[in-house]
């Protein structure tokens, strides 16, 4: 398998072509961003880390019988994965209430809801990926009632499964973004990463943050969290 030209570059990623047009390279960088990139840094070996988390929690998830685009580690930053189309949406599971929703609705960050919240964000940077709910997703072509239906489905196997691998290691799932695309024989697959930059992730004890809201409200510390995170995926 060869490495190619790259075919897109995100905030926090880049994906490179194969000699395999059903296969990706992902190359996770040190970049972050936040705010709809109104904040930029570089916080060194960010790359590093999440491509470790986030292939563990692939792992996990596909061990529990999760259909994914990841196949496996290359090496320090570098996945490979099936190439799909990203549906563009961000589901976002909220357990706590905590960053947007608390400012949105003035509720208190930490508040526990009496059921689990699912939203979905329309992935458009120039409008700062507005909240929208099935009927406009459906209308603006994104997915249909059916696709969204089975996303749904599996968005709450995946917090199912998060929540409890997260709970036994001292963790509170407080909330998290995951997208889904579609491969090439029309199959709906979980893509993107799972990593501090995309959960919302408090000790269970002390609350203290272990995610990228140390980055985002300039708590200090962000590169020991992401390492905290990772020390206990591995233990
Ligand atoms: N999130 C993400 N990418 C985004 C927006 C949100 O990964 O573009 C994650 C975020 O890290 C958090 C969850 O989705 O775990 C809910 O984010 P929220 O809507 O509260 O937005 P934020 O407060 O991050 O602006």
């Amino acid at each position: 398998m060869e490495k190619r030209e790259m075919l897109y570059e995100g905030k926090a990623k880049q994906v490179f072509l194969t000699d395999d047009p059903d296969l990706i390279v992902i190359h996770y960088k040190d970049d972050a961003t936040a705010y709809n990139n109104v904040k930029k840094a570089t916080i060194e070996a960010k790359g590093l880390l999440n491509n470790q988390i986030s292939t563990i929690i692939f792992k996990y998830l596909i061990e529990n019988g999760i259909p994914t685009h990841f196949i496996e580690q290359l090496n320090d930053r570098d996945q490979l994965c099936r190439r799909v189309t990203i549906f563009p949406l961000e589901v976002i599971v909220r357990n706590v209430i905590a960053g947007s929703m608390a400012k949105r609705l003035d509720i208190p960050e930490g508040t526990k809801p009496s059921n689990t919240i699912i939203d979905i964000c329309y992935k458009k940077d120039e409008l700062g990926d507005p909240l929208i709910n099935n009927d406009h997703a459906v209308a603006l072509g994104i997915a249909t009632y059916e696709e969204l239906d089975e996303m749904f489905e599996l968005t709450r196997r995946i917090n199912v499964l998060l929540t409890d691998l997260f709970k036994k290691l001292g963790i509170t799932l407080v909330d998290f973004k995951i997208e889904f695309g579609k491969t090439s024989d029309g199959k709906i697959v979980l893509a993107d990463e799972i990593s501090p930059d995309t959960c919302r992730l408090w000790d269970s004890q002390t609350n203290e943050k272990l995610d990228k809201d140390r980055f985002r409200r300039d708590l200090g510390k962000v590169r020991e969290a992401y390492e905290e995170i990772l020390h206990r995926l591995t233990k």
